[in-house]
């Protein structure tokens, strides 16, 4: 037997059912979630707007609190927030007033850990995604694609060891996703992250993903897991692509999507 199955996951839902509650309704955005994340593994959430991806996302964050079931990583509770848990949204947040370098270093302040250690760190990263030019510019000198770069230099700066990725490449142009695809890809490889991203394109969550969820709403839960095999899911992402069961699993993927679009309808 696999003696991961024995450890606890990286993350793991168990029964999670959240409810947003406001003063003439409760909306329940996601049911009954189970899920379990090994660590080191990159884990893709897809399905139609408002299936409540960024809900679980939060909730793994502890952003918000489940209304019920379990949130664990590495078997203990998610009480609030923690430095452990890295989140990275669509939009960058990057304070134009600040250099590059004041950005990147932010989380560290926020954090109240940031030193000489931390902040060479973080400029290692800043070299490692190729920005170390920019290190004196300010965010608005920057393409879309160099400010997505900075903002996961910030959230990596952190030393989280879980990644939540929301939508991360969805303003930006193809060309540029698909260079920042493979090289978040292998920044997260290579520091043996655990990752979940959400994503609109079903084709980034076969390249980037080990396992993708396909969610349905109304309300939001699982509707089915596609298991990447093992030579898509170590090839880089743009490579993955021209793999030849690539084009058979985008549509698998695509018709357990058309599922759930329909039964939203
Ligand atoms: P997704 O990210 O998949 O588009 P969300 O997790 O953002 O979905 O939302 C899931 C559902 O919960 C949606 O119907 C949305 O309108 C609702 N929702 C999300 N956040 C809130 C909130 N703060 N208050 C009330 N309803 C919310
Ligand atoms: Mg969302």
């Amino acid at each position: 037997m696999n003696q991961l199955l024995s450890l606890p996951a990286k993350i793991e839902l168990r029964h999670v059912t959240h409810l947003y509650v406001t003063t003439s309704r409760a909306f329940m955005a996601v049911r009954d979630i189970n899920l379990r994340v090994e660590e080191g593994e990159f884990i893709c959430l897809v399905g139609p707007s408002g299936c409540g991806k960024t809900t679980l996302l939060s909730l793994i964050a502890g952003l918000e609190k489940p209304t019920a079931g379990k949130i664990l990583i590495e078997g203990r509770p998610v009480e609030g927030t923690s430095r452990q848990v890295g989140y990275m949204l669509q939009q960058d947040f990057l304070f134009n007033w600040r250099t590059i370098e004041e950005n990147i270093f932010l989380g560290l302040d926020i954090q109240g850990i940031r030193n000489r250690e931390t902040e060479a760190y973080a400029l290692h990263l800043l070299e490692e995604m190729e920005l170390a030019d920019v290190r004196k510019a300010y965010p608005s000198q920057l393409s879309g694609g160099m400010r997505q770069r900075v903002a996961l230099v910030r959230t990596l700066a952190c030393q989280p060891d879980i990644l939540l990725l929301d939508e991360p490449f969805s303003a930006l142009d193809y060309q540029t996703k698909l260079k920042l695809e493979d090289l978040i890809f292998s920044a997260l490889r290579r520091h043996k992250k655990t990752a979940v991203l959400v994503t609109h394109d079903l084709s980034e969550s076969i390249a980037m993903g080990d396992r993708v969820y396909i969610l349905a709403r109304n309300p939001g839960r699982i509707s089915s897991e596609v298991v990447v095999p093992a030579a898509i899911r170590e090839a880089l992402p743009f490579d993955a692509r021209n793999h030849p069961g690539f084009h058979e699993l985008f549509h698998q993927v695509w018709k357990e999507m058309e599922v759930v679009s329909d039964a939203a309808k």
